[in-house]
């Protein structure tokens, strides 16, 4: 009989410890929560500990502050539309494809709707742009990081900040022809709830219709953006807005995310980063004349090389203007903590959604602080009327003790 022990409560699933344990005795399985998780036969363990030295959540990094913060935004307006904000991942991209380098990054694929790839030109690096809001792991790819490094040629490696460590700790040594680039995080969607959407109720197989999936089409918008699947069968196209589309909703609360996510150990630029990027949400409050409706970035160089790789793509390109730290730290509060774990997480379990109540419970979780916000609203209103009702009163009453 085997006894088998989850490894790790704590775990952003990225199965390095599953392919590095030389008794392979470590097998993801998916948990109730809907996340995958690695666990041990423990008949099997010989206690060798490889399993904690590539594990990047042992190792994580400190906490840094950032040497500049930046808006940025690739001069080309069919770029910014293709990509998740301003397309400054491109620009990064584009300089190391003209170097003759290798860039790495997340794809959708006939075979994966998400999975790492490599790109060593401008149409493979094109495949990359757009965030791809589906659970990878990204160590498959990684002896073919090995590989291309051993060429000198510079290689950039895009993706998650869990991933990045991960990367780290499979090197181990960083050469300086190596460029990490990550994202601004607020997590991942469970396995189960991905699956389930994409598989389940939207039907999604991308080998038979050559479906091609966009989390963050921009028809109607960079702020208003949509998941679209693109098919030859009309049948099976599908647009729905961040305001309708329900996995797109759920996923923006934080309804469904990644237990781990919601305590994340690379917050703070931890994951050792060169460059972190993300969405400039608030460009329109501080820096209105730069605001663009395809998309903005903010962009933070987290090491000299970081400031080395920003350099390599000239102005004529990417127009970029500094930032406060104050700004990154109101637009992006992902950057520095967690998302908060919403009580409804616990509705989103393996044993309670189904495909035909996936949208009913989404809806119905969405609406209950609705209500309460509504409440709340007319609370302080309330509280509002009283205190200037009571200041009216006092003024009265002082007007009245005067003519007395
Ligand atoms: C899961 C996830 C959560 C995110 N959360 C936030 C957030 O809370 N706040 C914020 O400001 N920004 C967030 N982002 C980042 C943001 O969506 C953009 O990816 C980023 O601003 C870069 O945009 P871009 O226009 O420069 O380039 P894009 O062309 O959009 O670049 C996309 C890059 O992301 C990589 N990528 C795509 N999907 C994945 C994936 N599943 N795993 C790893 N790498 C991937 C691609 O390889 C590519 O390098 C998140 C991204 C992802 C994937
Ligand atoms: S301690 Fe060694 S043998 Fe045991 S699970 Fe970890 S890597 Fe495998
Ligand atoms: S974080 Fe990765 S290496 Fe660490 S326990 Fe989880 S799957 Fe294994
Ligand atoms: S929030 Fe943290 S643990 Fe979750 S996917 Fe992002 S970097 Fe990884």
């Amino acid at each position: 009989m085997t006894a088998m022990r989850k490894l790790r409560n704590i775990c952003c699933g990225c199965e390095s410890c599953v392919v590095h344990c030389p008794r392979h005795c470590i097998r993801m399985q998916m948990d109730v929560s809907g996340d995958r998780y690695p666990y041990v036969d423990g008949s099997l363990c010989i206690h060798c500990h490889q399993c904690e030295r590539v594990c990047p959540v042992e190792g994580s990094a400190a906490e840094r502050r950032p040497l500049q913060i930046l808006a940025g935004k690739n001069r080309e307006p069919e770029i910014r539309k293709q990509s998740s904000s301003g397309g400054v991942f491109s620009s990064f991209g584009e300089a190391i494809i003209r170097r003759h380098g290798v860039v790495f990054g997340v794809i959708t694929s006939n075979d994966a709707i998400a999975r790492y790839a490599s790109a060593k030109n401008l149409a493979e690096l094109s495949e990359m742009r757009g965030s791809k809001y589906y659970p990878v792991s990204p160590v498959p790819i990684f002896p073919e990081v090995q590989s291309a490094l051993k060429t000198g040629k510079p290689v950039l490696f895009v993706g998650v900040p869990c991933h990045i460590a991960a990367l780290r700790r499979f090197l181990k040594e960083i050469p300086n022809h190596l460029y990490l680039v990550d994202l601004i995080c607020h997590g991942m969607p469970s396995s189960y709830i991905a699956d389930l959407y994409f598989h389940q109720i939207r039907k999604v197989d991308l080998n038979k219709n050559h479906e091609k999936i966009f989390f963050r089409d921009k028809r109607k918008g960079w702020k208003n953006y949509a998941l679209s699947i693109v098919s030859p069968n009309a049948a099976d196209q599908y647009f729905g807005t961040i305001k309708k589309d329900p996995f797109l909703r759920g996923f923006a609360q934080g309804l469904f995310l990644r237990e781990d996510c919601f305590s994340c150990p690379f917050k703070g630029f931890r994951s050792g980063s060169d460059i972190t990027m993300g969405d400039f949400w608030g460009v329109r409050r501080t820096r209105a004349a730069f605001e663009d409706p395809l998309g903005v970035s903010i962009l933070t160089v987290n090491t000299q090389k970081g400031g080395q790789l920003l350099q390599m793509e000239p102005a004529s390109k990417l127009e970029t203007i500094v930032l406060t730290e104050a700004e990154l730290q109101s637009s992006n509060p992902n950057v520095w903590q967690p998302a908060p774990r919403p009580a409804s997480r616990d509705e989103f379990t393996t044993e309670k959604i189904t495909a035909s109540n996936f949208s009913t419970v989404v809806e119905k979780t969405l609406h209950v602080p609705m209500l309460r916000f509504l409440k709340k609203q007319i609370k302080s209103a309330i509280s509002n009327m009283l205190f200037y009702l009571h200041i009216f009163h006092c003024i009265q009453y002082l007007k009245g003790g005067k003519t007395r």
